[in-house]
């Protein structure tokens, strides 16, 4: 190529590149979508026709002004966050940014609802710094069934965030309004801060639980299975502006990409239910608790550790309904009264009188079959009703016998340092069916006069008896 033509050609070259360069403006403008190419301040130092149109200003306005202030404070936050995003070099997956950030023209009150992707400019020119390319959407409609969707997911008792790797909330799949701050409110906060614990361990202990989490931002899926991949604890939530609070579980995943963990799924779900329901069984329970330990107060003699009057009629008659139905094949029903136990205590002293009475009972209580019923009836009175056993016969007598023989033989001692001579008296009775508890008390009290009548340190039965002396 001679020397001229080389000059005809790169004439040419020159004025195919100044119509491409005019034609750039031509074409930028003929875009529909708004386009526009920031710098590492974020300024604006290209935009197109639609952007201008967008926010109804001139060229000269837009330009060298900054993105981010173009937007209302909160819009402001989510945009910050994603272009924070954009800049951190040792993040790979941030070659590109998309996000939403509603936007209203500076003389209007028109919101516009738009979709916005943001990447790094390939070629630049060392001078101007890292540029960005950002092209914006008109979502309006897409939003709005978008809006209609979410608010059924907003009723859901169930909120899903995308935590990065960095502990900030990226995304809002679904949002918990009872409990979380607005949608765009939540983009950059952490956890957290979104949600406002009731109880201030609540709040360390989730603190501590997503520390652990964000951990493993970056590893092998191997780490994340190590820790605990599916946390589920429940935490407090104040409510905003209510007086009551909710309950939520939450639980989290991580997400992989390239087998390196890049972002986490956390899961919040409404526990109220279920939290409050193992509250209430709980407090039925202690009450329940409380409840049996007053009765148990209060049909337990303190002095014997014997059933009270007050339980006798329920324990006699749980007896004797066994009895009238045929599980237990026959009852006897003992009176025992210590022998001149208005002497023990003018002689010992009341104390060693309580004593005295302490000791017949343990007596009683150790010699009681497993389904008696043993009651201090009186002072110095006890009465117990004794189921028989299969195959036993008119045991009646010789558990009194027994009780009578080791109460003359134990001697309780007194505090002066001698010793009681204790004896004791006893009638005993079959019971029979249908008769009534004061009929058979009746009854019994009868054999015990006979036993007093026979000299004391006896013990009479409606059948036969026995004496001492
Ligand atoms: P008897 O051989 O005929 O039974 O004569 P007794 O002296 O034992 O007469 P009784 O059974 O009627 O006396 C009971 C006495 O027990 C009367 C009361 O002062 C005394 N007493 C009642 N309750 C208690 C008590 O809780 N502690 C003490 N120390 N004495 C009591
Ligand atoms: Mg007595």
């Amino acid at each position: 190529m001679t020397s001229s033509n080389e000059l005809i050609a790169s004439q040419k070259m020159l004025a195919l590149l100044e119509q491409a360069n005019s034609n750039v403006e031509q074409i930028l403008d003929g875009f529909p979508s708004v386009f526009a190419i920031i710098n590492n301040k974020h300024f604006v130092i290209r935009a197109n026709a639609a952007f201008c149109d967008l926010l109804q200003l001139s060229m000269d306005e837009i330009l060298h002004q900054s993105f981010v202030e173009m937007f209302d404070s909160e819009n402001q936050n989510v945009v910050e966050h994603h272009l924070a995003a954009l800049n951190k070099e040792d993040n790979s997956d941030a070659k590109e940014v998309e996000f939403r950030a509603d936007i209203t023209p500076p003389h209007s009150q028109n919101t516009q609802q738009y979709l916005w992707s943001i990447a790094p400019l390939q070629t630049c020119s060392p001078a101007e710094g890292q540029l960005y390319v950002l092209v914006g959407k008109d979502c309006s409609s897409i939003y709005a069934s978008e809006a209609k969707l979410s608010g059924i997911f907003e009723s859901l008792p169930l909120a899903i965030l995308m935590i990065n790797t960095d502990g900030y909330i990226d995304e809002v799949l679904s949002r918990y309004s009872e409990v979380l701050l607005e949608n765009n409110a939540l983009i950059g906060k952490r956890l957290h801060e979104a949600i406002d614990l009731a109880s201030d361990k609540d709040a360390e202990d989730l603190a501590m639980t997503f520390k652990r989490m964000i951990g493993c931002a970056g590893k092998p899926m191997s780490d994340f299975a190590a820790l605990d991949p599916y946390y589920l604890k429940s935490f407090a939530i104040k409510r905003r502006n209510t007086f009551d609070q909710k309950w939520i579980k939450a639980s989290y995943q991580a997400i992989p990409s390239n087998n390196a963990i890049q972002k986490f799924l956390v899961i919040l779900q409404d526990d109220t239910n279920s939290v409050k329901m193992a509250n209430e069984r709980k407090r039925i329970d202690d009450l329940e608790r409380q409840s049996r330990e007053l009765y148990e107060c209060a049909v337990r003699d303190p002095l014997t550790g014997l059933y009270t009057r007050l339980y006798m009629n329920d324990g006699f008659n749980t007896l004797l309904n066994g009895y009238k139905y045929g599980h237990i094949s026959a009852i006897e029903l003992i009176i025992f009264d210590i022998d001149n136990f208005k002497k023990i205590n003018d002689t010992y002293g009341h104390a060693a009188g309580d004593k005295a009475i302490s000791s017949v009972g343990q007596v009683i209580l150790e010699h009681s079959n497993a389904g008696a019923v043993a009651v201090r009836y009186g002072g110095d009175e006890f009465l117990v009703m004794l189921p028989e056993e299969h195959g036993q016969n008119k045991i009646g007598y010789s558990f009194a016998d027994t009780v009578r023989q080791k109460v003359e033989n134990m001697g309780a001692s007194a505090p002066s340092g001698t010793t009681m001579q204790l004896t004791l008296s006893a009638g005993v009775i079959s019971c029979r069916k249908d008769e009534s508890i004061e009929a058979l008390i009746e009854r019994v009290d009868t054999f015990l006069y006979q036993a007093k009548d026979a000299g004391k340190n006896t013990v009479i039965a409606e059948t036969h008896s026995f004496e001492t002396k």
